[in-house]
């Protein structure tokens, strides 16, 4: 491989590759642009709590709409993205559209907390903090209406310079939420000493409930984990009327799926939603 870290970022050059090569170099450069000048998308998935199904927030989801190649879904730039230290950059620019959002529903008299996924590498920007904070002023947004969805593996690798920054980002006020759970190593120790507020159980597992035998049993299991913790319980990926149920007789807190709506687009979320008064 001929090294090649240019204005583009690409990190190896194969030269019996041209084709592939050029047409990722041009995603890349896409990929980039697109985040420098903002133009990714944010929609909105409801997030409602148990047994009432009201609307408790939304998590808010990246899409990239490219001028040819249609409207992509982030496990189809997440990845570019990650390769490329685009994280930290697409993550402020979520961030900056969700707060705005969440500061429009408030002003229209709806309640929404925000959910944002944050990626693992702004766990090791030490300047992530301050920047969520001058979002938080900027849109004038109260702390806890914030949730920072963060995935394990992401602040594992490096456990002690990201929990600096997980301390800082909840010393903010803002709520951190243990996501993907039940799909990689959980280690607990570490869940014990990471300051969370919530725990996800990824979809994953959740579809494990129509599908095995003890799959009903797992997400039971989980969600009394979580509760001995004290953090709050979401269960994403419930996709239809018999897993809800499910999930509502576990005691999960709050569930997130199809069976309630996919994510949208923010005009459309809100012809969704049943208003929730401001508080
Ligand atoms: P995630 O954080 O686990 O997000 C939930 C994903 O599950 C979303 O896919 C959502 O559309 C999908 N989903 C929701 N309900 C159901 C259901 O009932 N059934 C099924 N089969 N799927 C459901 P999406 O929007 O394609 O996002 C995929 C992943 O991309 C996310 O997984 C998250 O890890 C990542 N991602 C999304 N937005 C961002 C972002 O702004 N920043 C970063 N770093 N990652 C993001
Ligand atoms: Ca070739
Ligand atoms: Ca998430
Ligand atoms: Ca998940």
């Amino acid at each position: 491989y001929l090294a090649k870290r240019g204005g583009l970022g690409i990190a190896f050059y194969r030269p019996d590759d041209d084709r592939h090569t050029s047409e990722r170099l041009t995603v890349v450069a896409e990929l980039r642009e697109a985040v420098e000048r903002g133009d990714l998308t944010v929609h909105y998935q409801p997030i409602v709590r148990r047994s009432t199904h009201e609307v408790r927030g939304v998590e808010a989801l990246v899409r990239w709409p490219h001028p040819s190649r249609g409207l992509l879904t982030p496990e189809e730039f997440v990845p570019i993205a990650e390769e490329n230290d685009l994280i930290p950059a697409l993550t402020d620019l979520v961030l900056d559209r969700a707060l705005a959002q969440h500061r429009a529903w408030l002003d229209a008299g709806l309640d929404l907390p925000v959910a944002v996924n944050v990626g693992g590498a702004c766990f090791l920007d030490a300047g992530f903090p301050a920047r969520v904070r001058s979002l938080l002023d900027r849109h004038r947004v109260e702390p806890g209406r914030l949730t920072a969805e963060i995935t394990e593996s992401a602040v594992l690798p490096d456990a002690g310079r990201a929990s600096a920054v997980l301390t800082e980002l909840r010393g903010l006020g803002v709520r951190l939420s243990i996501d993907d759970f039940g799909t990689g190593f959980s280690a607990m120790g570490h869940l014990q000493s990471m300051p969370l507020d919530e725990l996800k159980i990824d979809r994953s597992i959740t579809a494990q409930i129509g599908a095995t035998e003890g799959g009903k049993a797992v997400v039971g299991a989980l969600i009394e984990l979580g509760h001995a913790l004290r953090l709050e319980v979401v269960v994403e990926g419930v996709e239809d009327a018999a897993t809800c149920a499910v999930v509502d007789s576990l005691g999960a807190d709050r569930l997130q799926g199809y069976a309630f709506s996919r994510p949208l687009p923010p005009e459309e979320l809100v012809a969704w939603t049943r208003p929730i008064p401001a508080a």
